[in-house]
C-alpha cells in the first residue's frame, strides 16, 4: 500500500469513481473537490459526481457503443454504473438516472468510505505523484495554468472544435473517391464530389438547419480559421467552395473534369475505420447534422461515429504529451482522467477513472501500467487518446469505428456490432485475469451475444 495519501483531484464522475476503486483496492485517498467554494459555470450543487446536462447515460443495447463500454465497466466493477442502476428511470433502452437521488448517493457513500477523505478546496498546482487529476471540461483557471506550463503551452485547449465523424464501411464506394489536392504525396483523402445543384440543395439546408444554442459561458470566441460551417456558409453562398469545400486540384478521376465542390474526408485512425469531415466544425443540432451532411454524395448512408460541436472544453493532448495509461510520459504515476484526456462523455469519463485508479494500484505496487485490448471499447478509446494525430487531436466519443475490424466480414450492422461486442465482452474478462481483478458478472437483462 501507499505509504501516504493518494490525492484525487476532481470529484466529477472521473474522480468519484478513481476514489472508490483505488479505496477498495486499500488506499488512502484525499478527493478534492472545489466545489463549493468555487463553483464551475455548469455545476448547479456542491454534490460529487454532478451530471450536469442530460441525465442519460445512454443506450444499454450491447449492438451501441455505450451499450458495450458499460458493459465492459460492469465487469470491472464501476461504483458509479452500480449507484445509476440504484438511482435508475424509466427510460426505454437507455440508462437514465434521477440526477439529485445519483450524485447525493454517491456523495454519501464516498464520505462515509473509512479510506476518503474529501476536501473542499481548490487545487492550484499538479500534485506529486501517485495521483490522478480528473478536473474535467471546466478544470479552474489557476490548475489550467499549472498544468499549462508544465505541460507546454500547446497540449491544453480551452475549446474544442469538432467536426463529424463518419465510418468507413458507411461510404458510397462508388461515389467517393482517393485523392489528394493536385496529386501531391499520397492519395490522403477520400473526397466527395458536388455538381452545382447538389452544392446548392446543400447550402440551402445548411442555411436552414437548427443550431444549438449555448448558454452564455459557452458562448465561445469562434477563430476565423476554425468557424463553424454554418457560419461560413452563411457568409456568403460561395464561402465554402473557396475555403473546405474548395474543389481545384481535386479532379474526379472516373469523369476527369473538376466538380464543383468537394468535401473531403481524412483518416482519424490507422485502421483506417473513422473518417473526419475536414473544416466541418459545426454547432448544429445531431439531428440536423444527419439530415444535413447525408446529402453530401457519398455520405447518403452514412454512420456517425462523432457528431460535430464546438464547446468550451478544457482538455489535453494526450497522443502528443501523455503515456498509453494517460500519465505524464516523464511521471507515470501522475495520470490524468476523465474529460481532460480527451475523452469526450459521461459514460467514458467514468470508464477512464476506473482504469486510472488500476493503474495507480498498480503503479504503486510496483507493477507496470496496463489498459485494455484495442477489441475492446474502452481499449479502443484508449489506444485513440495515445496514437491519434497530436497536430489536429480532438476529443473522442465511445464508437466502433474504434475497435479493430472482427476477424471475419459480418455484413448486418447490428450483427457485425453485437460479433464485436461478445468479443469484448471476453476479452474484458480475460484482462480482468491478467491483472488479478475479479470479474463481475453481468446483470441479467444484457444479453452476451456468441463470440464470432
Ligand atoms: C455543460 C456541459 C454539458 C455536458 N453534457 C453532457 C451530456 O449531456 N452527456 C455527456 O455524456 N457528456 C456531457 N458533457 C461532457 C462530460 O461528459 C461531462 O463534463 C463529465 O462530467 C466529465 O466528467 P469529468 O469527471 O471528466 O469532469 P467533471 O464531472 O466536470 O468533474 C470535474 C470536477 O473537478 C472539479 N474541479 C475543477 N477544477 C478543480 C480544481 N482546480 N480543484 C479541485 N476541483 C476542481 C469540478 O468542480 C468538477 O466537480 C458535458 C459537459 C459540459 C461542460
Amino acid at each position: 500500500m501507499s505509504e501516504r495519501r493518494v490525492p484525487i483531484i476532481g470529484g466529477g464522475l472521473a474522480g468519484s469513481e478513481a476514489a472508490w476503486q483505488l479505496a477498495e483496492l486499500g488506499h488512502e485517498v484525499d478527493l478534492f473537490e472545489m466545489r463549493p467554494v468555487r463553483q464551475t459555470p455548469a455545476h448547479a450543487s456542491e454534490r460529487l459526481a454532478e451530471v450536469v446536462c442530460t441525465n442519460s447515460f445512454k443506450s444499454e443495447a450491447l449492438d451501441t457503443p455505450h451499450g458495450l463500454l458499460k458493459a465492459e465497466m460492469r465487469i470491472l466493477g464501476s461504483f458509479l454504473l452500480g449507484i445509476a442502476d440504484e438511482s435508475k428511470v424509466p427510460a426505454g433502452a437507455a440508462l437514465a438516472v434521477d440526477r439529485e437521488r445519483f450524485s447525493t448517493e454517491v456523495t454519501r457513500r464516498l464520505e462515509a468510505h473509512p479510506r476518503i477523505r474529501v476536501l473542499r478546496e481548490e487545487v492550484t498546482e499538479l500534485p506529486s505523484p501517485p495521483a490522478i487529476v480528473a478536473t474535467g471540461p471546466l478544470t479552474s483557471d489557476a490548475l489550467s495554468a499549472s498544468i499549462r506550463s508544465r505541460l507546454g503551452e500547446r497540449h491544453l485547449a480551452f475549446f474544442d472544435a469538432i467536426a463529424p465523424i463518419v465510418s468507413r464501411d458507411s461510404l458510397r464506394e462508388e461515389v467517393v473517391y482517393r485523392a489528394s489536392r493536385y496529386g501531391k504525396g499520397e492519395a490522403d483523402y477520400l473526397n466527395c464530389p458536388m455538381t452545382a445543384t447538389q452544392y446548392e440543395e446543400f447550402i440551402d439546408a445548411l442555411l436552414e438547419a437548427d443550431v444549438h444554442r449555448a448558454p452564455e459561458w459557452d458562448d465561445v470566441p469562434y477563430f476565423e480559421g476554425c468557424l463553424p460551417v454554418e457560419v461560413m456558409a452563411g457568409r456568403g453562398r460561395d464561402t465554402l467552395r473557396f475555403g473546405p469545400m474548395r474543389p481545384v486540384g481535386l479532379e474526379d478521376p472516373r469523369t476527369g473534369r473538376r466538380p464543383h465542390a468537394v468535401v473531403q474526408l481524412r483518416v482519424e485512425d490507422r485502421g483506417e475505420r473513422m473518417w473526419n469531415l475536414v473544416g466541418f466544425q459545426t454547432r448544429l443540432k445531431h439531428g440536423e447534422q444527419q439530415k444535413v451532411f447525408r446529402l453530401i454524395p457519398g455520405l447518403e448512408e452514412a454512420e456517425f461515429l462523432r457528431f460535430g460541436s464546438i464547446h468550451r472544453n478544457t482538455y489535453l493532448n494526450s497522443p502528443g504529451r501523455l503515456s498509453e495509461h494517460g500519465s505524464l510520459e516523464e511521471e507515470p504515476a501522475l495520470l490524468f482522467a476523465g474529460q481532460l484526456t480527451g475523452v469526450e462523455g459521461y459514460t467514458e469519463s467514468i470508464a477512464s477513472g476506473l482504469v486510472a485508479a488500476i493503474n495507480v494500484d498498480r503503479l504503486i505496487e510496483g507493477r507496470e501500467p496496463v489498459v485494455p485490448p484495442p477489441i475492446t471499447m474502452l481499449g479502443g478509446l484508449y489506444r485513440y487518446l495515445a496514437e491519434a494525430d497530436p497536430e489536429v487531436f480532438q476529443p473522442m466519443n465511445a464508437n466502433f469505428g474504434l475497435l479493430d475490424p472482427l476477424p471475419r466480414r459480418v455484413r448486418r450492422r447490428r450483427e457485425r456490432r453485437l460479433a464485436h461486442a461478445g468479443r469484448a465482452l471476453a476479452a474484458i474478462r480475460e484482462w480482468c485475469a491478467a491483472i488479478d481483478r475479479e470479474a463481475e458478472s453481468l446483470p441479467e437483462r444484457v444479453r452476451v451475444p456468441e463470440q464470432v
